[in-house]
C-alpha cells in the first residue's frame, strides 16, 4: 500500500471505499461526523479507527479545513466511543499517523484508539 499524509485526497483510499459502501467494515459506531470501525489487523483488544467522513489527507488538512463545528463532532465523537468501549477507566490511547515518518499507510486522516491491555511504552 502506497505511504501518504501529504499531497491531494486519493478518492480511491481504501477508507473512502469503505466510507461508500464499496467494501466493508466492522463498524462499531456512525453519526453525522464519523465512522468507527475495528481496525483490521488489531495492535491491542480493543483497536478502533475513528474517521471523518468528509476527505482530509492528514490532521494538519483537518485541522486547517474542517470547520470548528466538524472539529468539535469529530473529537466528541471519539470521547462518546471511548466511553461507550469502557476505557475511561481501563485506560487509552488516541493516536493519528500523519506521513511517511511516521507510518501513515492509510491518506485518509484517521484517529487510531487502542486500550484493553497494558500498552506498551510510548513511542513503541
Ligand atoms: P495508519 O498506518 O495510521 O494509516 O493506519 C491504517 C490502519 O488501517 C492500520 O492499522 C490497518 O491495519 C488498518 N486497515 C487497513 N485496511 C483496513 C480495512 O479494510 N479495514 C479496517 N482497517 C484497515
Amino acid at each position: 500500500m502506497a505511504v501518504h499524509g501529504t499531497g491531494s485526497y486519493d478518492p480511491d483510499n481504501i477508507f473512502a471505499k469503505i466510507l461508500r459502501g464499496d467494501i466493508p467494515c466492522k463498524k462499531v459506531f456512525e453519526n453525522e461526523w464519523v465512522l468507527a470501525f475495528h481496525d483490521i489487523a488489531p495492535k491491542a483488544p480493543v483497536h478502533v479507527l475513528i474517521i471523518p467522513k468528509k476527505a482530509y489527507v492528514s490532521f494538519i488538512d483537518f485541522s486547517k479545513n474542517a470547520s470548528v463545528e466538524e472539529i468539535a463532532g469529530v473529537m466528541q465523537s471519539a470521547g462518546r466511543i471511548a466511553a461507550d468501549l469502557h476505557l475511561e477507566q481501563a485506560g487509552y490511547r488516541l493516536i493519528t499517523n500523519a506521513g511517511q515518518n511516521a507510518g501513515q499507510e492509510v491518506p485518509h486522516f484517521h484517529l487510531h484508539l487502542m486500550g484493553g491491555k497494558a500498552l506498551p511504552a510510548f513511542p513503541a
